[in-house]
This record gives C-alpha cells, sequence and structure tokens, in this order.
C-alpha cells in the first residue's frame, strides 16, 4: 500500500495537522489551523474585542483567553504592549476603545514599574472622553488599588483643552460620575480655571465658564421656547444637555442640526427622521446632513469608524431603533450617503491593479455572534469589507465558501444592503477555506491575491489551505499570496507562518485595507 495516502505533508486533511509542522493546533471546530503569535493575537483583541458570544464560545471565556494573552504581552514586553495600545486607540482603528482601556489597566495592575510608569502617562491619551475614563476607572476597581502615580495619570484627563465639554456631555456611564472620579483621584491642578472645574464637579463653589452656565440654563429650561433660547446662547452646547421631554421637538432638533457633531448626527438620523425632519430627499435639511455624511474631511476628524456608520446604515434603512419603539420611512438620499460615508471612513486606498479573489466564509458559524459588539453578524460584516475592496480594485472576483463553493453575485455596484442580502441567503454549512483556491486550480484562474474573510474555524477539508495554495501556485506558475481578514478574536488561523507570502489582518481594523494593498503590491 502507499502509506502516504495516509500521511503526507502535501495533502492532509483538516482535521489533522499537517505531519512535521509547529504552530498547528484545533480550532473550535476541530480542525487544525496556525496559532497566530501572540502580539497577533493581542492586535486582534485591540480591534475586535470579545464582546458577545460567537458560534463556538461564549462571552466570558473568549474575554479570559484574551485577557490572559494580553497580560503575557504586557509582562514580555510592557513598552511594546502600550506602543500598540496607542496605536489602535488613537488613530481610532478599532470600532471599540474598551478593548484598549481594558488592555491600558492590565498594564496598570500586571506591568513591571517601568511599564505602569509609562501606562499611567498615558491614560488621558487612551481615555479621550468621560465615558472612556469611567470604563477605565471601573476596570482598575475589579483588577487593583489607587496607587498615587495612578490617581495623578487619571487627573491629568482633568486637564485636556476641551474639559468643560466633556463633563457636561458625558454625565454618568455605568453608575460613576467625574464627581466619584475627582473623588477617588483628589486631582492637585494648579491653575484657576482646572480648579474651579473640579470645584463645579463636586459641588462646591466657583467661578463658572461660559459651557458650565449654559449646561445649568439648559438644565433648568422648562418649555421648548426657553430650550431655543438657552441653544441660541450657547450654540456648542451637546444634544445630550437637552431635557430629554424636548428631544422630542422638531424645533429643538432643527437648531441642534445646525451645529451637530458627526457621532451624533448618525446616532441620531433615525430619531430625527421620526420626528417629521428629512422628509424628502429635496428638502435643505435632507440635502445638509448629506453634505455632513459624506465630507471626507470631517468623517477623518471625527475619527468615525467604518462598522459605527455600517451600524447606523443597516439601522437608518431598518427604519427602527435597535432598543425601544422608535420607528421611521428611511429618506432614500440619507441611506445612500451613509453606504457612501462608510467607503469614505477607510481613507483613500490607492487601487493595486492586482487580481483579487475575494473569498467570503458563509459558513453556518458566520451566522452567529456579533463583530466587535455591533448588531451585525460576522457574515454581513464580512460582505461589507468585501465591497470596499470591490469598489477600490478594478479586477476583482468574490465567491463564497461553506463546504462547498458558492457563487455569490456582488459586483462593485451593489450597496451595502445588497451584498449583505445577497451573503445572507447562501449563509448555511460546514467550512473549507481551501475550496476558493482548489477551484481557481481546476478552472485556471489568474489570480494575485486570495483575500480570506473568515473565522479561522475551517475543518471540512481534504487538505489545508496553505497546501491548496502551494498547488496552486505550482500548477499556474504564479505567485500567488493570501491574506487572512479574520473576523474573530481566536488565536487560529489558516495562513501559514512560514510562508511570507501569506498575511493575517484584522477585520475591520481601519488600517487593513491600506496594509492588504502594500502587501499585495510587494
Ligand atoms: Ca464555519
Amino acid at each position: 500500500m502507499d502509506y502516504t495516502n495516509h500521511f503526507s505533508t502535501k495533502k492532509t486533511p483538516q482535521s489533522q495537522p499537517i505531519p512535521g509542522r509547529k504552530r498547528m493546533i484545533k480550532n473550535n471546530a476541530g480542525g487544525f489551523v496556525f496559532q497566530i503569535d501572540s502580539w497577533e493575537r493581542f492586535e486582534r483583541f485591540l480591534i475586535l474585542g470579545s464582546e458577545g458570544n460567537t458560534y463556538y464560545q461564549n462571552e466570558r471565556d473568549i474575554s479570559v483567553e484574551n485577557a490572559k494573552n494580553v497580560v503575557s504581552c504586557i509582562q514580555k514586553d510592557g513598552r511594546e504592549a502600550i506602543r500598540r495600545i496607542l496605536d489602535v486607540s488613537e488613530k481610532g482603528r478599532a470600532p471599540k476603545n474598551d478593548p484598549a482601556i481594558f488592555a491600558l489597566a492590565l498594564a496598570c495592575t500586571f506591568g513591571d514599574e517601568a511599564t505602569k510608569k509609562l501606562a499611567y502617562s498615558n491614560i488621558s491619551d487612551v481615555c479621550r472622553i468621560g465615558t472612556h475614563l469611567f470604563t477605565f476607572c471601573q476596570n482598575i476597581q475589579n483588577l487593583r488599588g489607587w496607587s498615587r502615580g495612578l490617581r495623578k495619570g487619571v487627573s491629568s484627563y482633568f486637564t485636556k483643552p476641551n474639559i468643560d465639554y466633556d463633563v457636561i456631555k458625558y454625565r454618568q456611564r455605568n453608575g460613576w460620575t467625574h464627581k466619584d472620579v475627582v473623588r477617588l483621584c483628589h486631582p492637585n491642578l494648579k491653575d484657576e480655571k482646572s480648579q474651579d472645574l473640579l470645584r463645579w464637579l463636586i459641588g462646591k463653589e466657583c467661578n463658572k465658564s461660559p459651557m458650565i452656565s449654559g449646561y445649568e440654563a439648559m438644565a433648568a429650561a422648562k418649555t421648548e421656547k426657553e430650550v431655543l433660547a438657552v441653544l441660541e446662547n450657547n450654540p456648542k452646547l451637546p444634544w445630550e444637555t437637552i431635557p430629554t421631554e424636548h428631544l422630542k421637538s422638531q424645533a429643538v432638533w432643527e437648531r441642534l442640526l445646525l451645529t451637530l457633531p458627526m457621532h451624533a448626527t448618525l446616532r441620531n438620523l433615525g430619531k430625527m427622521t421620526s420626528i417629521g425632519m428629512f422628509k424628502s430627499p429635496l428638502t435643505d435639511d435632507t440635502k445638509e446632513v448629506v453634505k455632513r455624511l459624506t465630507n471626507a474631511e470631517a468623517i477623518k476628524r471625527s475619527k468615525l469608524h467604518p462598522l459605527a456608520i455600517l451600524t447606523a446604515y443597516a439601522t437608518y434603512a431598518n427604519g427602527q431603533g435597535l432598543k425601544g419603539s422608535l420607528t421611521w420611512t428611511p429618506n432614500t438620499a440619507i441611506t445612500h450617503a451613509l453606504n457612501e460615508a462608510f467607503h469614505i471612513a477607510f481613507g483613500n486606498v490607492e487601487p493595486t491593479n492586482k487580481n483579487w479573489m475575494l473569498a467570503l466564509d458563509v459558513s453556518g458559524s458566520m451566522g452567529q455572534g456579533s463583530v466587535a459588539g455591533s448588531p451585525l453578524k460576522p457574515y454581513e460584516a464580512t460582505a461589507a469589507m468585501a465591497m470596499v475592496a470591490a469598489r477600490t480594485e478594478p479586477f476583482v472576483e468574490i465567491c463564497g465558501f461553506s463546504d462547498r463553493l458558492i457563487k455569490l453575485p456582488i459586483t462593485k455596484g451593489d450597496t451595502l444592503a445588497t451584498a449583505m442580502q445577497k451573503t445572507r441567503m447562501s449563509n448555511f454549512g460546514g467550512t473549507d477555506a481551501a475550496l476558493p483556491i482548489q477551484a481557481a486550480t481546476i478552472h485556471k484562474i489568474p489570480v494575485d491575491v486570495f483575500a480570506v474573510y473568515t473565522d479561522n474555524e475551517t475543518w471540512a477539508g481534504h487538505e489545508h489551505v496553505t497546501q491548496a495554495l502551494e498547488k496552486y501556485r505550482q500548477a499556474l506558475g504564479r505567485d500567488a499570496k493570501l491574506i487572512a481578514v479574520g473576523m474573530t478574536a481566536t488565536e487560529f488561523s489558516v495562513v501559514d507562518p512560514e510562508d511570507k507570502r501569506q498575511m493575517n489582518v484584522v477585520g475591520f481594523d481601519t488600517g487593513a485595507v491600506q496594509v492588504m494593498a502594500d502587501f499585495a503590491r510587494a
């Protein structure tokens, strides 16, 4: 008999490791894949977090696994860990800042002295707004005690230039208020302005800044007329300061819209539509908001994350709020603007003009759980990510795979909604991530880059992805590359770490699109 039928380095079922290869581990589906290194996993966690269950793991288990890895990275090289936390957080690469805040709290807890010191000095760079700070303090309460260095680090938040605006915009979260933070940290701030603010926060006599006085005037406003008068005098007051009963008023929202920041605009589109604004694509308020949503400079400045826009798009187009009973008839011009804003938020990436095959995992596991704490399913998020490449690159073929190859008729002409719809209709079955490469081999498709969007839980194939890729290269004489776009924060990947022409990126890292293009060109 030919024993290599059963034991071969060229063709090994995904249910077994490739003989002789290190760093292959069993994924949650029982298939063998490569283990990404601890820094890659660190980055996956920073970008995707572990909020919500996945198909295979509950939130707690996947969070504990990731936290342990973060701690081990911090202990290996604290300076590098903090550099990465800052890069993801400050550039707004991740949909949510919570993983970076948590990782920083871990650095404050498990780092050596030098690491802790560095972490303290970066608290206000990671915790840029009140809600970040409250989350950080809550993390700290559950991890360690308060030292002088830590108090000083947290106190630096109160010296930020826009601090007045911040303290009235974010009043509380998870039971935390600024007053609690001040009482814990006793910020020792020298200048008169900061001291006045601290006095105000703990309810003592002080000189109030115009922003604080405006806030108090708004809190005291009883009628719509009074609210409008206060807004007239304090046009920069955040919408959160408006008494709740007046947030149903169209006149109030019309006034607010004049100065409403990008995040707040995005968040309140449904609300504003439901109370009678944006009646038609032809009205002035619609034109104004469309102009704002598609302003590349404004999107960049606001660090609006594409996943936040995608979520707003899906919610707005659906005509119904995620929570509560709010409903509206979507304005098609606004839906379209959100579709464009999503693409704009990834930044301008020059096309590589390479031949791209985008392979979307549409297996059953991609239909469970969410991506980065958003209400979107992994397969919906992958469809949207694929649209980014489809709109950037001139030469793209898109296919889907479960345990069989699936035609996904997505083109650059699709909207995010139609692309997600086409993917939804194919979302079921087992998983074999090698199929698209095998098909390209059989049909002699000239591919420069295979980009596989997946949770890396492949198991059903009769050979590993890296083996299929090697066969493709030899059969077609093309040095094709492979990029795995990871959609869950596991330690698994189909990417062979010994092959320099294969690479991992993290799905919904805003930096990923540029990194993928650079890799394709290299
Ligand atoms: Ca699967």
